[in-house]
């Protein structure tokens, strides 16, 4: 359901730019909306440094952007940094080229699309007459930033990383502080689990989330192989979320379904 804050759609500035890695359609292959169909406006820079990033592509500042109307069709570019006149256009494109019924939301993703907070709350706001929900895919670790887009977005996904898999410990009231935010909207939380992941670190993670809300559905994803990066065994990603159950409600072991389908 697409945010109802119309009047502030007079404020929404079309010429404001940023960078972009790629816009295109594919199956959501992670947590609450696997195996829906998404556009997703892909946003280049990351404040992070996954071991096992998957889009590097995503953390590379230089390049054009990659737009495509479905998986297998001629991709087009557009140069660099986008306008968010730019990106409402290739998603009007993507929409008339498939079925319209079939695409269920629209991903704003990265990289981190919050280090363009301005840009994120223009174009989630122009795309409001589209009717399609609007999803923003995060680190979490950025309630400021959060905060300034938060009434143009209808679902939040809180992507977190463990401190056993990052090399360094990540900011956990930062975490705190955006998950209660993100609950004024509708938001899920995503940990990618690598065979290095502990049971303090998850207990810690898991009571964080449950100190805002218990309800709250968590997606423990093993880590798909790459960069070093291993995922831990199936039987011990059932020891982790009969943990996770002690405090939380919804807690589901997924891995990223899009890679088996051999889709983007
Ligand atoms: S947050 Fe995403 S884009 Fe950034 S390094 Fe991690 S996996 Fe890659």
């Amino acid at each position: 359901m697409p945010s109802n804050d119309i009047g502030a759609l007079e404020e929404t500035d079309t010429s404001l730019r940023a960078p972009l890695a790629e816009i295109f359609t594919s199956i959501q292959g992670e947590a609450l909306f696997a195996g829906l169909q998404q556009i997703f406006v892909r946003l280049r820079g990351c404040d992070l440094n996954c071991p096992w990033c998957d889009t590097p592509a995503a953390r590379e500042m230089e390049g054009d952007c990659s737009c495509q109307t479905r998986p297998g069709a001629r991709a087009w570019t557009i140069p660099n940094p986008l306008s968010v006149a730019d990106v409402e256009d290739a998603i009007k494109r993507i929409i008339a080229a498939n079925e319209p019924t079939a695409i269920h939301s629209i991903s704003i993703t990265g990289g981190e699309p919050l280090l363009y907070p301005e840009f994120v709350a223009a174009l989630a706001a122009t795309l409001q007459p589209l009717h399609l929900p609007i999803m923003l895919e995060t680190n979490g670790q950025r309630p400021r930033e959060l905060h300034q887009v938060l009434r143009y977005i209808d679902w939040v996904a809180a992507d977190y990383k463990l401190d056993s898999a990052m090399g360094r410990p990540l900011d956990g009231d930062a975490r705190e502080e955006f998950l209660r935010m993100a609950q004024r909207k509708r938001a899920f939380v995503k940990i990618v689990i690598t065979d290095a992941a502990t049971e303090e670190e998850l207990e810690e993670v898991f009571a964080l989330i449950a100190s805002v809300d218990a309800a709250c559905p968590v997606f423990l994803q093993p880590v798909t192989p790459n960069g070093g990066a291993r995922p831990p065994r199936g039987i011990d990603l059932m020891r982790f979320r009969a943990l996770a159950t002690r405090s939380l409600r919804d807690v589901r072991i997924m891995p990223q379904i899009h890679r088996l389908l051999k889709l983007p």
